[in-house]
């Protein structure tokens, strides 16, 4: 079947405590297509400006990604991103944000992107999201990323998406910020709780909430349970930038790719172990530098380290008191 994704197609300018890189590729949408494309077909949405190049389009398109849907916005910059990394990597600042061909952006979609039946709202202005769900009602199973500058200007547009998605994919801390909860469980709680007004066409509100943890890993909050993994363990982690949308990448492609399979707690145990994978490997260089040139012989490999070091048996044992 195939994958939508609309959200940032950047230039970002990043220096962490091991490099610095000016305006290379990145950008949500970008990020999450090169991860997506190892499981299904993906489509990507979005604009670009004049200092766009063929360059650039052709790393996503290499990997089989299409591209038809990327607007060139005459006399416009391409969105840009500035941000710098502190030492232990584990906290980031960011310098820059300019919006460029994403401010009062309309997204049209072409008949292909509009019969997908996944989609990724990817990080971008909630508005946008909206725009983008309303043009894909029937879609099997919609994802939803954000970021703490959207919970901070454009909150009442941001929950009106999350109402209409299926999953929400989101960093630990911005999940509280979001519901105002200082508690992981109860913040995805209540956004379980969450759902459309009456009437609404297309959604059933949230069902699967999944909180990044950066290096400590992920967690994945249902109704009914509650799932964790830790991060791949890696001696050398260069640049973490994108690594939240290659982790995305990998949990819908891997749910994309198994149409005939209900949304089971199975199901999204082994997303999230391929989510966990395909993000370790982004932040081993800089920007889409390595998954640009990853095998799925690499991705298969890692699946099975990560399942051998997750795993302990039931060893019973007779407890005094
Ligand atoms: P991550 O490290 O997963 O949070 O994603 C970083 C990517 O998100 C970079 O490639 C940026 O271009 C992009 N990005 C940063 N800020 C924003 C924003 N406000 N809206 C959309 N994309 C952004």
């Amino acid at each position: 079947m195939a994958i939508t994704v609309v959200g940032s197609i950047a230039y970002d300018t990043v220096k962490t405590p091991f490099g610095e890189r000016e305006r290379m590729l990145g950008g949500a949408a970008v990020h999450f297509a090169l991860a997506a494309s190892f499981f299904d077909d993906v489509r990507v949405v979005g604009p670009v400006g004049d200092d766009f190049g063929e360059q650039q389009l052709a790393v996503m398109s290499k990997r089989g990604v299409d591209v038809s849907d990327v607007e060139q916005i005459t006399g416009g910059k391409t969105f840009f991103w500035h941000g710098e990394y502190g030492w232990d990597l584990n906290s980031r600042e960011t310098l820059d944000t300019q919006l460029g061909v994403f401010e009062g952006f309309q997204p049209k979609l072409s008949e292909r992107s509009r019969s997908s039946d996944v989609l990724f709202l990817a990080n971008i202005q909630p508005e946008v999201q909206l725009t983008v769900r309303e043009q894909l009602p029937d879609a099997r199973f919609v994802a939803l990323d954000s970021m703490n500058l959207w919970i901070d200007i454009a909150r009442e547009a941001l929950v009106k998406a999350i109402e209409r998605v299926d999953c929400v994919i989101l960093n630990d801390a911005e999940l509280r910020q979001l519901t105002d909860k200082p508690n992981l469980i109860s913040a995805a709680r209540e956004v379980l709780s969450w759902s459309p007004p009456n009437g609404s066409s297309s959604a059933r509100g949230p069902r699967v909430i999944v909180a990044k943890q950066g290096e400590y890993g992920a967690a994945l909050i249902t109704r009914d349970s509650f799932f964790a993994l830790p991060a791949y363990p890696l001696e050398t982690v260069i640049d973490p930038t994108g690594a939240g949308d290659t982790f995305a990448g990998g949990l819908v492609g891997y749910i994309a790719a198994h149409p005939q399979e209900e949304l089971s707690d199975e199901l999204l145990r082994r997303a999230m172990a391929h989510a966990t994978v395909l993000a370790s490997f982004n932040v081993e260089e800089f920007g889409t530098e390595r998954v640009e040139r990853l095998s799925g012989r690499e991705i298969v490999a890692r699946i099975g380290q990560l399942h051998a070091m997750t795993q302990f048996s039931g060893a019973p044992l007779q407890l005094r008191g």
